[in-house]
């Protein structure tokens, strides 16, 4: 399906974005494993997706960082010549009532910041390439909003204007720019929650559990391929019902 595609996933060392980078790998893309500070992670992905037969390469770089994201993005295009698909997925949580909130957890520039900071690098290849597929990983809690993640329910509802923004801007290049906005996952971010919060959040899904990184992954591999030429400017919820 993404056969001599080239992916870049930021944040892929662990969670929804290995599941990506595995998902895009099996289906034939070249995938370029972001990560920041997981190297073993990284490496360990990166061995896992070659021994099954695919491709795949590590890089290392803080997406918050505006001029490390534009060697990032420039050293793949030196390497490969293109960049098919982008998917932002690197994020973090910094959860506190909003009364106690420090200046530094409102300001984090992993989030929103590091989908532009990509997005802008990346989109001048795929403006030449007149083709191309963005996908930002969002949240439900940038659509709904969230108690006691006034930052990152932000942060994510900042990724939908910026996906639509670049929607509009880029569809005359015939690039897609879409979002997912995922419920509960079961990953790393999630796996801190009390049994207590994480039954209470069940309770909100219809579909009565968390969702699976290799669902995501799914929905990802959907909306970089061609089947989905026509979707773009969308935000996507994977949530078992959360939301409707
Ligand atoms: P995770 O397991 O905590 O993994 C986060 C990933 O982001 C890691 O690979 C991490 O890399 C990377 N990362 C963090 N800061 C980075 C930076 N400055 N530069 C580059 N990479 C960075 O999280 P996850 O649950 O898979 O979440 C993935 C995305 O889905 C996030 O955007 C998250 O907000 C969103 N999401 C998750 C859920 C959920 O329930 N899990 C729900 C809705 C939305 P290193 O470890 O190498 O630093």
């Amino acid at each position: 399906m993404l056969n001599e595609k080239i992916a870049v996933i930021t944040g892929a060392s662990r969670g929804i974005g290995a599941a990506i980078a595995k998902k895009m790998a099996e289906n034939g893309a070249t995938v370029i494993i972001n990560y920041q500070g997981s190297v073993q992670a990284a490496q360990a992905l990166e061995a896992e997706i070659i021994e099954k037969g695919g491709k795949a390469v590590t890089y290392k770089c803080d997406v918050s960082d505006f001029d490390k994201c534009e060697k990032f993005i420039g050293d793949v295009v030196k390497e490969y010549g293109r960049i098919d698909i982008l998917v932002n997925n690197a994020g973090i949580t910094r959860d506190g009532l909003l009364m106690g909130m420090k200046e530094e957890d409102f300001d984090s520039n992993v989030n929103l910041k590091g989908t532009f900071n990509t997005i802008r690098f990346a989109s001048r290849t795929m403006v030449k390439q007149r083709k191309g597929k963005i996908i930002n990983i969002s949240s439900v809690s940038g659509v709904t909003g969230n108690a006691g993640q006034a930052n990152y329910s932000a942060s994510k509802a900042g990724i939908i204007g910026l996906t639509k923004s670049a929607a509009r801007e880029l569809a005359s290049r015939n690039i897609n720019v879409n979002a997912i906005a995922p419920g509960f996952v079961d990953t790393d971010m999630t796996i801190t929650l009390s049994d207590k919060v994480k039954e209470g959040a069940k309770g909100q899904i219809p579909l009565g559990r968390f969702g699976k990184p290799e669902e995501v992954a799914e929905l990802a591999l959907f909306l970089s391929s061609e089947k989905s030429d026509y979707i773009t400017g969308q935000v996507i919820n994977i949530d078992g019902g959360m939301v409707m």
